[in-house]
């Protein structure tokens, strides 16, 4: 370490270099530098326009802009749909993309711009190019204007994340056929649009599109709906967004595509055979992989595994002394809030402190309406354990906030062991899942049992109480629902 640890001995030398700077590496950079050590972070992103930015997919391409286009979607949606329900009368409501695409973009460029203050603030040094780790944690860094230099640290982080997964059947031709990032670009609502996969990603930017008017077609090759969560709130999500008319059909292998005029033909088979569908548009979300590419020479020792991750330990140790990877590129689910916690607990191990991430315990979240998020065990998982279990589940309907918000759509449910009780994993469906879960996954950190969760006093009225009375429910104790 340098003798004065926010000063680097010479402007090429750091404690720790950053290679990336997406919700995984931005956040390492400024807690190691809240730990007084040296930073760089360095990151090659540049947007559709030119510009470098920090923030990596998820503020340029990914969780924002989406979130962004998801709530300006739902409010056109609800002004349309359920405003009179309210007694509110709008007359001639009107789309103007444009200016719904400038908020997202403006919302984009405060976050993004908002990473350089920060690293302002915290002393990180943020450098726009592209880094290579070389041998000896030495790092070639190629800015973007072609200059070359050689940087040095005692640790490097390798945080380059994630790209879109092709398909090989049906290459990405923009226009057309396009990945999320392209599909959040759109300057005009398709008449009828393509998604393949029906995943978080393929849900969420065909609700998007959907609420703008699109006929949307989402075509997912497993036979199951949200085959990877708990199948009761999948039943229940699926029946929601068919009554919104997403056409979701599963059980379909896309074989192809081809582009003519405006026009998609995508061909796919199910159990019927083969069958076709003519889009304006076609989405291909069928999943994300680690981006590794050109990030280390090969003689550095970091090794991948056989689908393209960087091999890691429990702490994001790769097996090269003072190397470490985190985020998009290493094992675990794609998820920005993940590879925070990873960036976080690699930076205060470097510092010496104490870092440990619980991977038991990451929320999920889908921002459809209604929202999707559970933590912890699918009731299928701990059955298929075979550890005895109780559950409890609370109905939106029954919650005088859902009314009052005319969002009574969906459950929360909780799953518990029967022995001692203890919370093994929380699923909800309905409005703002994604806050709510907040509560089981805090519940779950500290191993709560459902008995804690029914002792604690929830504000009356909130949507919140629905977990309280899940919760209660798990020992038919409920107080605003029939116990079954
Ligand atoms: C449409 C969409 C919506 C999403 N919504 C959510 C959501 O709501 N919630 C959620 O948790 N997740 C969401 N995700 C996933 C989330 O975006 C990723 O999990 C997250 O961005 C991963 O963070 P990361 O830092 O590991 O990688 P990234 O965000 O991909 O950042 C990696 C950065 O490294 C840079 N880089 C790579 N190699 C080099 C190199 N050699 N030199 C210099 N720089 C390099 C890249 O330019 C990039 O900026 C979404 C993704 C998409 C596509």
């Amino acid at each position: 370490m340098s003798s004065d640890p926010k000063s680097p001995s010479s402007a090429d030398s750091f404690d720790v270099i950053v290679i990336g700077a997406g919700p995984a590496g931005y956040p390492a950079a400024i807690r190691a530098a809240q730990n007084k050590l040296s930073v760089a972070c360095i990151d090659e992103w540049k947007n559709h326009d030119g510009t470098a930015t920090f923030g990596g997919t998820c503020l340029n391409a990914g969780c924002i802009p989406s979130k962004a286009l998801l709530e300006s979607t739902e409010l056109y949606h609800r002004a349309h749909e359920e405003f009179a329900v309210h007694g509110i009368k709008l007359e001639g409501i009107g789309l103007d993309l444009a200016q719904m695409q400038k908020r997202k973009s403006g919302i984009v460029r405060a976050m993004t711009q908002g990473i350089v203050a920060l690293f302002k603030a915290a002393g990180v040094t943020g450098l726009h190019g592209h880094g290579r780790l070389l041998p000896g944690r030495k790092v070639e860094f190629t800015a973007h204007d072609g200059s070359r230099r050689t940087l040095s640290a005692r640790h490097v982080v390798l945080a380059s994340g994630s790209a879109p997964m092709p398909l090989s059947s049906t290459p990405f031709k923009p226009p057309h056929i396009v990945d999320s990032w392209g599909a959040l670009e759109f300057e005009a609502v398709p008449k009828r649009l393509g998604v393949i996969g029906c995943g978080v990603i393929g849900l969420e930017l065909g609700s998007v599109w959907r609420r703008l008017g699109s006929e949307v077609v989402i075509i997912e090759a497993l036979p199951d709906f949200l085959a990877f969560a708990d199948q009761q709130l999948a039943r229940e999500a699926l029946r929601q967004f068919k009554k919104q008319g997403l056409d979701i059909r599963t059980g379909a292998k896309v074989s192809g595509a081809t582009v003519s005029g405006n026009a998609v033909e995508v061909t796919y088979s199910d159990a019927k055979g083969e069958q076709r569908v003519s889009v304006e548009r076609l989405v291909v979300a069928i999943g994300r992989r680690p981006y590794t590419k050109d990030l280390f020479a090969p003689d550095t020792g970091v090794q991948l595994d056989e689908r393209g991750f960087i091999k890691v330990d429990e702490h994001c140790r790769t097996g090269v002394e003072n190397v470490w990877a985190i985020g998009d590129c290493v094992r675990g689910p794609m998820l920005a809030h993940k590879g925070k916690e990873e960036g976080v607990m690699v930076a205060d191990l470097i510092a010496a402190r104490y870092g440990e991430m619980n991977y038991k315990v990451i929320p999920f979240v889908i921002y459809t309406a209604p929202e999707i998020a559970w933590v912890g065990l699918t009731e299928e998982q701990v059955k298929a354990s075979g550890r005895d279990y109780k559950t409890g589940t609370f109905p939106f309907l029954a919650s005088g906030r859902a009314r009052a918000l005319e969002q009574t759509q969906g459950f929360a449910k909780i799953v518990a062991a029967r022995n001692d009780d203890e919370i093994l994993g929380v699923h909800i469906v309905g409005p703002f899942a994604g806050e709510l879960i907040a509560e089981a996954v805090l519940a779950m950190e500290y191993s709560a049992s459902s008995e804690d969760l029914q002792r604690t006093i929830h504000a009356h009225p909130t949507l919140a109480e629905a977990v309280h009375e899940a919760a209660l429910s798990v020992d038919k104790r409920s107080i605003d629902s029939i116990n079954r």
